[in-house]
Protein backbone atom coordinates (compact mmCIF):
# COMPACT_ATOMS: atom_id res chain seq x y z
CA UNK A 1 0.00 0.00 0.00
CA UNK A 2 1.17 3.41 -0.56
CA UNK A 3 2.09 5.78 2.86
CA UNK A 4 4.08 8.68 3.72
CA UNK A 5 7.05 7.88 5.19
CA UNK A 6 9.75 9.70 7.06
CA UNK A 7 13.42 9.38 5.61
CA UNK A 8 14.93 11.97 7.37
CA UNK A 9 14.34 15.66 8.38
CA UNK A 10 13.02 17.62 5.48
CA UNK A 11 13.19 14.16 3.18
CA UNK A 12 9.39 12.75 3.76
CA UNK A 13 8.49 10.12 0.27
CA UNK A 14 5.23 8.19 -0.83
CA UNK A 15 5.97 5.08 -0.80
CA UNK A 16 4.68 1.61 -0.77
CA UNK A 17 5.06 0.11 2.59
CA UNK A 18 3.60 -3.85 4.25
CA UNK A 19 -0.36 -3.23 4.37
CA UNK A 20 -0.98 -3.71 8.53
CA UNK A 21 -2.02 -6.44 9.57
CA UNK A 22 -3.38 -7.44 12.99
CA UNK A 23 -0.93 -8.27 16.01
CA UNK A 24 -3.72 -8.05 19.09
CA UNK A 25 -7.31 -9.56 19.37
CA UNK A 26 -8.01 -5.99 20.10
CA UNK A 27 -7.22 -4.61 16.72
CA UNK A 28 -8.71 -3.46 13.92
CA UNK A 29 -7.52 -2.49 10.86
CA UNK A 30 -8.96 0.23 8.92
CA UNK A 31 -8.89 1.61 4.95
CA UNK A 32 -8.75 5.40 5.51
CA UNK A 33 -11.22 7.24 3.22
CA UNK A 34 -9.67 10.87 4.84
CA UNK A 35 -6.28 11.93 6.28
CA UNK A 36 -4.97 15.16 6.94
CA UNK A 37 -1.85 17.48 7.45
CA UNK A 38 -1.33 18.84 10.96
CA UNK A 39 1.10 21.38 12.27
CA UNK A 40 2.52 18.51 14.16
CA UNK A 41 3.68 16.45 11.63
CA UNK A 42 5.49 19.91 9.91
CA UNK A 43 7.18 19.81 13.48
CA UNK A 44 8.93 16.18 12.34
CA UNK A 45 9.50 17.13 9.18
CA UNK A 46 11.29 20.82 10.00
CA UNK A 47 13.05 18.71 13.32
CA UNK A 48 11.28 21.15 15.49
CA UNK A 49 10.08 17.89 17.35
CA UNK A 50 12.95 15.16 17.01
CA UNK A 51 13.04 11.22 17.59
CA UNK A 52 10.72 10.07 14.30
CA UNK A 53 12.40 6.68 13.42
CA UNK A 54 13.10 6.55 9.42
CA UNK A 55 10.10 4.73 7.94
CA UNK A 56 7.35 5.43 10.25
CA UNK A 57 4.41 6.10 8.32
CA UNK A 58 3.43 10.01 9.20
CA UNK A 59 -0.07 11.24 10.41
CA UNK A 60 -2.36 11.17 12.96
CA UNK A 61 -5.79 12.53 12.08
CA UNK A 62 -8.03 9.87 10.49
CA UNK A 63 -11.27 8.66 9.07
CA UNK A 64 -12.10 5.53 7.14
CA UNK A 65 -14.05 2.10 7.22
CA UNK A 66 -13.02 -0.94 9.18
CA UNK A 67 -12.10 -3.71 7.37
CA UNK A 68 -10.97 -6.53 9.61
CA UNK A 69 -10.97 -6.81 13.54
CA UNK A 70 -9.58 -9.00 15.66
CA UNK A 71 -11.31 -11.39 17.84
CA UNK A 72 -11.45 -9.91 20.88
CA UNK A 73 -13.11 -6.79 19.91
CA UNK A 74 -16.49 -6.06 20.77
CA UNK A 75 -18.37 -3.17 19.65
CA UNK A 76 -17.07 -2.21 16.64
CA UNK A 77 -18.17 -3.78 13.07
CA UNK A 78 -16.44 -4.92 9.65
CA UNK A 79 -17.83 -2.18 7.69
CA UNK A 80 -18.79 0.66 9.63
CA UNK A 81 -17.62 4.32 9.04
CA UNK A 82 -15.23 5.35 11.79
CA UNK A 83 -12.78 8.63 12.84
CA UNK A 84 -9.67 7.48 14.01
CA UNK A 85 -8.80 9.77 17.35
CA UNK A 86 -5.11 10.83 17.46
CA UNK A 87 -4.00 9.96 20.76
CA UNK A 88 -4.65 6.15 21.86
CA UNK A 89 -6.03 4.68 25.12
CA UNK A 90 -6.41 1.06 26.45
CA UNK A 91 -9.85 1.56 27.35
CA UNK A 92 -9.62 0.33 30.87
CA UNK A 93 -6.44 1.73 33.04
CA UNK A 94 -7.05 3.87 36.04
CA UNK A 95 -6.75 6.93 33.65
CA UNK A 96 -8.82 6.09 30.77
CA UNK A 97 -11.30 5.19 33.44
CA UNK A 98 -11.35 8.25 34.57
CA UNK A 99 -11.46 9.52 30.46
CA UNK A 100 -8.17 10.87 30.79
CA UNK A 101 -7.05 8.77 27.94
CA UNK A 102 -4.04 10.99 26.47
CA UNK A 103 -2.90 9.68 30.09
CA UNK A 104 -3.08 5.89 29.73
CA UNK A 105 -1.35 3.78 31.54
CA UNK A 106 -1.04 1.08 28.88
CA UNK A 107 -0.98 2.75 25.29
CA UNK A 108 3.04 3.77 25.58
CA UNK A 109 4.65 0.40 25.35
CA UNK A 110 7.35 2.64 26.90
CA UNK A 111 5.64 1.99 30.05
CA UNK A 112 2.95 4.20 31.93
CA UNK A 113 5.23 7.34 32.51
CA UNK A 114 6.05 7.60 29.23
CA UNK A 115 3.55 10.04 28.26
CA UNK A 116 0.75 10.19 25.64
CA UNK A 117 0.66 7.77 22.78
CA UNK A 118 -0.24 8.81 19.40
CA UNK A 119 -0.14 7.38 15.85
CA UNK A 120 2.32 8.50 13.67
CA UNK A 121 4.61 9.59 16.23
CA UNK A 122 8.41 8.86 17.39
CA UNK A 123 9.30 5.72 19.81
CA UNK A 124 8.62 8.07 22.28
CA UNK A 125 5.17 8.31 21.84
CA UNK A 126 4.57 4.74 21.32
CA UNK A 127 5.78 4.60 17.68
CA UNK A 128 2.68 3.40 16.32
CA UNK A 129 2.22 3.77 12.53
CA UNK A 130 0.93 6.88 11.15
CA UNK A 131 -2.74 7.51 8.86
CA UNK A 132 -1.22 8.74 5.88
CA UNK A 133 -1.27 5.64 4.33
CA UNK A 134 -3.77 3.20 2.35
CA UNK A 135 -4.82 1.77 6.02
CA UNK A 136 -4.02 1.08 9.16
CA UNK A 137 -3.59 -1.06 12.30
CA UNK A 138 -5.57 0.69 15.14
CA UNK A 139 -4.96 -0.77 19.05
CA UNK A 140 -8.12 -1.47 21.45
CA UNK A 141 -10.33 -0.73 18.30
CA UNK A 142 -13.06 -0.54 20.89
CA UNK A 143 -11.75 2.30 22.69
CA UNK A 144 -10.30 3.72 19.83
CA UNK A 145 -12.29 4.07 16.46
CA UNK A 146 -15.60 6.15 16.89
CA UNK A 147 -18.52 5.45 14.52
CA UNK A 148 -19.35 8.08 12.32
CA UNK A 149 -23.17 8.77 11.45
CA UNK A 150 -24.05 9.20 7.28
CA UNK A 151 -24.96 12.75 8.24
CA UNK A 152 -21.30 13.79 9.27
CA UNK A 153 -18.85 13.81 5.84
CA UNK A 154 -16.03 13.04 5.07
CA UNK A 155 -14.72 16.86 5.70
CA UNK A 156 -15.98 17.16 8.79
CA UNK A 157 -15.10 13.49 10.62
CA UNK A 158 -11.71 14.23 9.50
CA UNK A 159 -11.32 17.51 11.30
CA UNK A 160 -12.84 15.62 14.27
CA UNK A 161 -9.87 13.24 14.08
CA UNK A 162 -7.65 15.46 16.61
CA UNK A 163 -8.31 19.41 16.20
CA UNK A 164 -11.84 19.96 16.28
CA UNK A 165 -11.66 17.45 19.92
CA UNK A 166 -8.33 19.62 20.82
CA UNK A 167 -10.21 22.99 20.53
CA UNK A 168 -12.85 22.06 21.94
CA UNK A 169 -10.65 20.43 24.94
CA UNK A 170 -8.93 23.90 25.42
CA UNK A 171 -12.42 25.49 25.82
CA UNK A 172 -13.59 22.75 28.27
CA UNK A 173 -10.57 23.17 30.23
CA UNK A 174 -11.41 26.93 30.48
CA UNK A 175 -14.33 26.36 32.16
CA UNK A 176 -16.46 28.96 29.89
CA UNK A 177 -20.14 30.10 31.16
CA UNK A 178 -22.33 32.25 29.70
CA UNK A 179 -21.18 35.88 28.83
CA UNK A 180 -17.80 35.26 30.00
CA UNK A 181 -14.99 37.16 28.35
CA UNK A 182 -13.02 34.46 26.21
CA UNK A 183 -9.54 35.24 24.88
CA UNK A 184 -7.87 33.09 22.32
CA UNK A 185 -4.42 33.44 21.55
CA UNK A 186 -3.40 31.38 18.10
CA UNK A 187 -5.85 31.99 15.22
CA UNK A 188 -4.35 28.77 13.18
CA UNK A 189 -7.02 25.69 12.88
CA UNK A 190 -7.12 25.26 16.12
CA UNK A 191 -7.22 28.71 17.57
CA UNK A 192 -10.67 29.05 14.70
CA UNK A 193 -12.00 25.79 15.96
CA UNK A 194 -11.74 27.27 19.53
CA UNK A 195 -13.09 30.36 18.71
CA UNK A 196 -16.60 28.40 17.34
CA UNK A 197 -16.27 25.92 20.22
CA UNK A 198 -15.75 29.27 23.35
CA UNK A 199 -19.04 30.54 21.08
CA UNK A 200 -21.34 27.16 21.46
CA UNK A 201 -20.10 27.56 25.07
CA UNK A 202 -21.97 30.91 25.61
CA UNK A 203 -18.21 33.06 25.64
CA UNK A 204 -18.04 36.43 24.03
CA UNK A 205 -14.79 35.83 21.96
CA UNK A 206 -11.59 38.34 21.60
CA UNK A 207 -9.54 36.50 18.64
CA UNK A 208 -5.38 37.61 18.98
CA UNK A 209 -3.02 36.70 15.81
CA UNK A 210 -1.21 38.85 13.30
CA UNK A 211 -2.12 37.97 10.47
CA UNK A 212 -4.99 39.61 8.58
CA UNK A 213 -6.52 36.19 6.86
CA UNK A 214 -6.75 34.49 10.31
CA UNK A 215 -8.10 37.53 12.06
CA UNK A 216 -10.53 38.06 8.96
CA UNK A 217 -11.78 34.29 9.64
CA UNK A 218 -12.15 34.65 13.28
CA UNK A 219 -13.73 37.86 12.48
CA UNK A 220 -16.40 36.47 9.98
CA UNK A 221 -17.19 33.44 12.98
CA UNK A 222 -18.42 36.32 15.47
CA UNK A 223 -15.40 37.28 17.44
CA UNK A 224 -13.69 40.65 17.65
CA UNK A 225 -9.91 40.67 16.99
CA UNK A 226 -6.69 41.99 18.33
CA UNK A 227 -3.75 42.86 15.73
CA UNK A 228 -0.76 42.69 18.01
CA UNK A 229 1.23 43.85 15.39
CA UNK A 230 -0.59 46.86 15.26
CA UNK A 231 -2.01 47.35 19.23
CA UNK A 232 -0.66 45.78 22.95
CA UNK A 233 -3.13 43.15 22.80
CA UNK A 234 -2.80 43.80 26.79
CA UNK A 235 -4.60 47.04 26.60
CA UNK A 236 -6.37 46.11 24.17
CA UNK A 237 -8.37 42.95 25.98
CA UNK A 238 -8.58 45.36 29.12
CA UNK A 239 -10.13 47.87 27.33
CA UNK A 240 -12.64 45.29 25.61
CA UNK A 241 -13.33 43.83 29.03
CA UNK A 242 -14.24 47.40 30.79
CA UNK A 243 -10.80 46.86 32.16
CA UNK A 244 -11.04 43.83 33.77
CA UNK A 245 -9.25 41.51 31.88
CA UNK A 246 -10.56 38.33 30.31
CA UNK A 247 -12.39 35.46 32.77
CA UNK A 248 -11.09 33.18 30.50
CA UNK A 249 -8.20 32.36 28.16
CA UNK A 250 -7.03 30.05 25.65
CA UNK A 251 -3.40 29.75 24.77
CA UNK A 252 -3.61 27.75 20.92
CA UNK A 253 0.01 29.03 20.42
CA UNK A 254 2.72 26.78 22.24
CA UNK A 255 6.21 25.42 21.24
CA UNK A 256 7.19 27.85 17.88
CA UNK A 257 7.63 31.15 19.86
CA UNK A 258 9.92 28.70 22.51
CA UNK A 259 12.17 27.70 19.31
CA UNK A 260 12.06 30.87 17.79
CA UNK A 261 13.47 32.75 20.53
CA UNK A 262 15.94 29.65 21.59
CA UNK A 263 17.70 30.49 18.05
CA UNK A 264 18.11 28.15 15.18
CA UNK A 265 16.19 25.67 15.91
CA UNK A 266 15.53 23.91 12.30
CA UNK A 267 18.27 21.77 11.29
CA UNK A 268 20.23 22.24 7.71
CA UNK A 269 16.40 20.83 6.05
CA UNK A 270 17.35 19.99 2.36
CA UNK A 271 15.31 20.52 -0.75
CA UNK A 272 12.26 22.56 -0.61
CA UNK A 273 11.31 22.72 2.94
CA UNK A 274 14.62 24.29 3.65
CA UNK A 275 13.55 27.03 1.23
CA UNK A 276 10.87 27.28 2.67
CA UNK A 277 12.27 27.39 6.19
CA UNK A 278 14.78 30.23 5.20
CA UNK A 279 12.50 32.51 3.98
CA UNK A 280 11.03 32.46 7.37
CA UNK A 281 7.77 31.63 5.84
CA UNK A 282 6.57 28.55 7.97
CA UNK A 283 3.53 28.57 9.43
CA UNK A 284 3.16 25.77 11.40
CA UNK A 285 -0.68 25.02 12.21
CA UNK A 286 -3.05 23.15 14.63
CA UNK A 287 -1.61 22.77 18.11
CA UNK A 288 1.08 24.91 17.51
CA UNK A 289 0.44 28.05 15.79
CA UNK A 290 3.03 29.91 17.23
CA UNK A 291 6.31 31.45 14.99
CA UNK A 292 4.27 34.77 14.52
CA UNK A 293 4.03 35.22 17.70
CA UNK A 294 7.64 36.05 18.36
CA UNK A 295 7.78 39.09 20.17
CA UNK A 296 10.39 41.32 21.65
CA UNK A 297 10.27 39.49 24.88
CA UNK A 298 11.26 36.09 23.79
CA UNK A 299 9.43 32.92 24.47
CA UNK A 300 7.32 33.76 27.11
CA UNK A 301 5.25 36.06 25.35
CA UNK A 302 2.09 34.50 25.04
CA UNK A 303 2.08 33.07 28.69
CA UNK A 304 2.65 36.94 30.05
CA UNK A 305 0.53 38.75 28.22
CA UNK A 306 -2.32 35.73 28.89
CA UNK A 307 -1.08 36.57 32.56
CA UNK A 308 -1.18 40.24 32.39
CA UNK A 309 -4.55 39.83 30.53
CA UNK A 310 -6.46 37.62 32.15
CA UNK A 311 -9.00 39.09 34.96
CA UNK A 312 -8.29 38.40 38.60
CA UNK A 313 -8.95 34.89 39.69
CA UNK A 314 -9.56 33.21 35.83
CA UNK A 315 -8.33 30.52 34.04
CA UNK A 316 -6.12 30.08 31.71
CA UNK A 317 -6.25 26.85 29.51
CA UNK A 318 -3.35 26.00 27.37
CA UNK A 319 -3.39 23.99 24.14
CA UNK A 320 -0.44 25.04 22.70
CA UNK A 321 2.22 22.41 23.00
CA UNK A 322 5.41 23.16 24.94
CA UNK A 323 8.72 20.81 25.53
CA UNK A 324 8.82 19.77 28.96
CA UNK A 325 11.95 22.10 29.87
CA UNK A 326 10.09 24.66 29.66
CA UNK A 327 10.16 26.64 32.96
CA UNK A 328 9.61 30.36 31.59
CA UNK A 329 6.07 30.61 32.82
CA UNK A 330 5.60 33.96 34.82
CA UNK A 331 4.07 31.95 38.12
CA UNK A 332 4.73 35.07 40.66
CA UNK A 333 2.43 37.24 37.84
CA UNK A 334 -0.14 34.14 38.14
CA UNK A 335 0.01 32.87 41.74
CA UNK A 336 -0.47 36.68 42.76
CA UNK A 337 -3.76 36.55 40.52
CA UNK A 338 -5.03 33.79 41.92
CA UNK A 339 -5.70 32.44 38.73
CA UNK A 340 -6.26 28.86 37.64
CA UNK A 341 -4.28 26.93 35.54
CA UNK A 342 -5.19 23.85 33.05
CA UNK A 343 -3.49 22.70 30.30
CA UNK A 344 -2.31 19.49 28.52
CA UNK A 345 -2.74 16.80 25.76
CA UNK A 346 -6.35 16.48 24.14
CA UNK A 347 -8.11 13.38 25.70
CA UNK A 348 -10.05 13.15 22.27
CA UNK A 349 -12.16 10.10 23.16
CA UNK A 350 -13.91 11.70 25.88
CA UNK A 351 -15.66 14.54 23.83
CA UNK A 352 -17.26 12.21 20.57
CA UNK A 353 -20.74 12.33 21.85
CA UNK A 354 -21.13 15.80 22.25
CA UNK A 355 -19.13 16.95 19.26
CA UNK A 356 -20.82 14.32 16.94
CA UNK A 357 -23.98 15.99 18.20
CA UNK A 358 -22.88 19.95 17.91
CA UNK A 359 -21.40 18.77 14.07
CA UNK A 360 -24.72 16.50 13.49
CA UNK A 361 -27.11 19.88 14.48
CA UNK A 362 -24.95 22.16 12.56
CA UNK A 363 -23.96 24.30 15.97
CA UNK A 364 -20.29 23.23 14.85
CA UNK A 365 -19.11 22.95 11.49
CA UNK A 366 -15.15 22.35 11.67
CA UNK A 367 -15.04 22.50 7.40
CA UNK A 368 -14.76 26.12 7.59
CA UNK A 369 -11.32 25.86 7.90
CA UNK A 370 -11.01 23.60 5.43
CA UNK A 371 -9.10 25.20 2.85
CA UNK A 372 -7.63 22.00 0.47
CA UNK A 373 -8.26 18.37 -0.55
CA UNK A 374 -5.85 16.63 -2.48
CA UNK A 375 -5.25 13.14 -3.14
CA UNK A 376 -2.42 11.34 -0.93
CA UNK A 377 -0.12 10.73 -4.52
CA UNK A 378 -0.15 14.70 -3.63
CA UNK A 379 1.37 14.97 -0.40
CA UNK A 380 4.95 16.13 -0.85
CA UNK A 381 3.35 18.85 -2.96
CA UNK A 382 0.78 19.63 -0.02
CA UNK A 383 3.41 19.38 2.81
CA UNK A 384 5.65 21.97 0.83
CA UNK A 385 2.66 24.08 0.26
CA UNK A 386 1.72 24.15 3.77
CA UNK A 387 5.11 24.14 5.31
CA UNK A 388 5.69 27.67 3.66
CA UNK A 389 2.41 28.29 4.49
CA UNK A 390 1.53 29.81 0.90
CA UNK A 391 -1.46 32.24 1.42
CA UNK A 392 -4.86 30.60 1.68
CA UNK A 393 -3.59 27.07 3.31
CA UNK A 394 -4.88 26.93 6.48
CA UNK A 395 -5.93 23.08 6.85
CA UNK A 396 -5.17 20.62 4.10
CA UNK A 397 -7.09 17.26 3.54
CA UNK A 398 -5.64 13.98 2.17
CA UNK A 399 -7.42 11.49 0.08
CA UNK A 400 -5.26 8.15 0.66
CA UNK A 401 -7.98 6.09 -2.17
CA UNK A 402 -7.95 9.12 -4.74
ZN1 LIG B 1 -3.23 16.97 14.34
ZN1 LIG C 1 -5.68 3.22 29.44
Amino acid sequence: MKAVVFHAIGDIRIEDVPEPAIEAPTDAIVRLTASAICGTDLHFVRGTFSGLDKGQILGHEGVGIVESLGEGVASIKVGQRVIIPSTIGCGHCQYCDQQFYAQCDNANPGGKLAGTAFFGGPAAAGGYKGLQAEKARVPWADTNLVPVPDEISDDQAILMSDILPTAWFGADLADIEQGDDVVVFGCGPVGQLAIASAMVMGGRVIAVDRLPDRLDMARRQGAQTINFDEVDPVEAIRALTGGDGARRIIDAVGIDAQHAHDGPAEPGLPGKLADAVEQRLIEPAVKTLGRHFIGGDGPTQVSRWAVEAIAKGGTLAIIGVYPPSDTHFPIGQAMNKNITIRMGNCNHRRYYDVLIDHVRSGRLDPTKILTQTEPMTGAIEAYEAFDARQPGWMKVELEPSA
